[in-house]
């Protein structure tokens, strides 16, 4: 007679399986491929520098003249649009308004 032979990896592999499969554990299967991103702080000390604005309207005009109405991140340069927002160079891991700004927006060639 032959017998089964498990080991405590292929138990525990099983019972992860059976817990995700259980927990709609595709998510987590998805968060791991790729680092979540969260949406960028104007609190975040380089946001700060950089006098970054969720809502462009919200720009400090008399600290920062060059600003103009029409200046937005989603026509930066360094803008990518992704979903309803998007992601910015010079914030890696961090989403960022289409409808911001920051004083390193450089137009869209
Ligand atoms: S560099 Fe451009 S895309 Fe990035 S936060 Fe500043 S204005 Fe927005």
């Amino acid at each position: 007679m032959k017998t089964r032979h498990t080991d405590g990896a292929t138990d525990a592999r099983r019972r992860a399986l059976l817990i995700l499969g259980l927990f709609g554990g595709g998510g987590l299967l998805a968060a791991g491929r790729a680092p979540a991103q969260e949406p960028l702080a104007e609190t975040d000390p380089t946001a700060q520098a950089l006098g970054y604005k969720a809502d462009a309207a919200q720009v400090d005009a008399a600290k920062f003249p060059r600003h103009a109405a029409n200046q937005t991140c989603a026509s930066c340069n360094f803008f990518k649009a992704e979903g309803a927002g998007g992601s910015c160079q010079l914030f890696p891991g961090k989403t960022v308004s289409s409808k911001g700004w920051c004083s390193a927006y450089a137009a869209r060639p």
